[in-house]
Order: C-alpha cells, then sequence, then structure tokens
C-alpha cells in the first residue's frame, strides 16, 4: 500500500493502534463500525498514517451531521495568541480563511480589522458560523473554487489530521492564498515527546477521526512538493496546562502502554487484572488522554 502524501511504498509498520469504542465518532453513537488499524510510518516522508482508515467522503459526511455542541470551542484555546501574532508577522492581507472553523469562534475572537472567512463541513456549526458574521464559503477545501480567492492566510487548526491526502489538501489552501500569503496549520506531532515516549499506544491516535499523523520533517517535505516555504514551527499544547491534572495523565496514560505491552507479550488479562495499579489500567475501556502534554506543532507555510 503507498503513502497517501508521497505515493512511495517504503512503510513500516509499527503496529496496533489502541481500540476505542465501536460506533463512536466525534464523540457521538453512530452506524458505522470503525476498525482501528494499525500505525503506518512512511521513511520517505515522514508522513505516519491509520490503516486502513475510513475513506475521506466517509469522514466528511459523518461530521456534517454532528452538533454545534459537539466539541465546545467557545472557551479562548491556549494557542490563539500566538497564532494572531504568526498571522500579524505573515499574512500578505487582512482576509483570513479558517478551514474547519466550526462554529466560528477562533474568527469571532480576531480583532474585527480581519475580514472573516470560513469553511466548515458540520451543517449546525457552520449555519451558527453564518449567523455570526462569518463569510461562509462552504463545506470543505473542495468548494473554494481555484483561482477565485487571495487570502492573506488561511488558518487550520486540528483538521489536516482528519485528511486522508494531505498534498491535495494543502495545495488547495495554497492555491487560495495571495503571493506571499501563508498557511498556518496546527495538529498533533510524531516528534513530540511524548509521542516519541508513547508512539502508537499514544491517546491522539485512538481517536477514530484522526487518520494521518504529522511532524516538523514531513511539513518541511511538504513544503518543498507545495513550492512554499516553512516559515516557522512550534511545538506547543492544545490544552492549558494545570500540573495536577497534566501529571495524573502522564501516570495513566504510562500505566495503560504499560498494560499493552504486557498484554501483547502474551500475558492474560485475568494475570494483568491481578497486578497492582495496572490491573487498574486492564479495566480501563479507552486509553486515556494527556490532553495538556506538548504534542502539537504549529507551522507556517508561505506561498512564494
Ligand atoms: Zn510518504
Amino acid at each position: 500500500m503507498p503513502c497517501p502524501a508521497c505515493q512511495q511504498t517504503n512503510i513500516d509498520n509499527q503496529g496496533r493502534l489502541p481500540a476505542f469504542p465501536t460506533h463512536v465518532f466525534g464523540g457521538r453513537q453512530t452506524g458505522t463500525v470503525i476498525d482501528p488499524g494499525e500505525f503506518m510510518h512512511c521513511r520517505t516522508c515522514d508522513l505516519f498514517f491509520r490503516h486502513p482508515a475510513l475513506p475521506e467522503e466517509v469522514l466528511t459526511s459523518l461530521y456534517e451531521d454532528l452538533p454545534s455542541t459537539i466539541w465546545d470551542s467557545s472557551h479562548q484555546r491556549p494557542y490563539w495568541p500566538q497564532a494572531l501574532r504568526l498571522l500579524e508577522k505573515h499574512a500578505a492581507n487582512r482576509d483570513v480563511l479558517d478551514v474547519g472553523c466550526f462554529a466560528g469562534d477562533l474568527l469571532c475572537w480576531l480583532p474585527s480589522e480581519w475580514r472573516k472567512h470560513g469553511v466548515e463541513p458540520g451543517n449546525a456549526a457552520r449555519g451558527l458560523a453564518a449567523r455570526r458574521g462569518i463569510a461562509v464559503l462552504g463545506r470543505t477545501a473542495d468548494d473554494l473554487a481555484a483561482g477565485q480567492h487571495s487570502f492573506g492566510a488561511v488558518l487550520s487548526f486540528d483538521v489536516i489530521e482528519h485528511i486522508t491526502q494531505p498534498v491535495r489538501f494543502l495545495a488547495q489552501l495554497r492555491d487560495a492564498l495571495a503571493p506571499g500569503g501563508c498557511l498556518i496549520l496546527l495538529t498533533g506531532a510524531t516528534d513530540s515527546l511524548p509521542y516519541r515516549l508513547f508512539g502508537r499506544h499514544y491517546w491522539y491516535g485512538s481517536i477514530p477521526e484522526h487518520v494521518t499523523f504529522y511532524s516538523r520533517a514531513w511539513f518541511t517535505w511538504a513544503a518543498k512538493q507545495l513550492d512554499m516555504k516553512l516559515s516557522t514551527h512550534l511545538h506547543l499544547p492544545s490544552e492549558t496546562r494545570e500540573w495536577r491534572q497534566w501529571t495524573k495523565q502522564l501516570a495513566q496514560i504510562s500505566l495503560h502502554t504499560l498494560f499493552r505491552s504486557l498484554r501483547e507479550r502474551g500475558i492474560s488479562d485475568a494475570t494483568l487484572g491481578r497486578l497492582p495499579l495496572v490491573g487498574r489500567a486492564a479495566r480501563w475501556q479507552t486509553v486515556p488522554w494527556w490532553k495538556q502534554a506538548t504534542d502539537h506543532i504549529m507551522v507556517v507555510l508561505t506561498k512564494k
């Protein structure tokens, strides 16, 4: 099977991804049974991907039906001020597009000097964004008419990990930019310390709608393919850190990883269930999340 980004077949299978409760998608019950699949690594471009993964049209149709309340994005995310600083530094003009804008929370938070546009597959969220004054251009990047836009910046936060053909997606966003404009992207980082520690056991891979996984090396490779420049990157957490929670969640995911590793070595659930601490992890249905870890990457890709 070729890499979905570079089409090369220099692929390393890193093993099973964590199971998720079947019939759950975007935190909601659905009729679709999803196989967690395996964690694949492309040695050519450094993309990690889920295989098998749901086809993109199935993913999009699942997002369409999500209620506008499914992701609580009404509170300010810790990385929004950093994004605004990058926007002010790198945007070619004050027209900004948010791809995957949900209900328009980030756009509404931006200062009023920005002309705000959005793209969003969720029907309820898209309607809400339009009512809040966002110029809504469609459902997905496919709805951006080629050559019709010249945005100073395109933002896309927590979206590219849902995309099965990332180079095509980024090319669509690049084509919507004015010359000198930039893409600012945020996603999970496979080159972050938490990912290096936990690998395929990491919580980020236990979310069924996450199908592709990225690093700085991948974005450097992709920038070259797209005739763009990786202007800057930073690793950061996607949630506000509170050290008690951070420590508790680190302990939980460590126990869970130990439990999975021992089970894969053939130790029975009955034996594992009797061990101190690990026995507790044996009763958890899914991977505990380490939401406050520094496990995301924000990149700025600039159009030449
Ligand atoms: Zn590749």
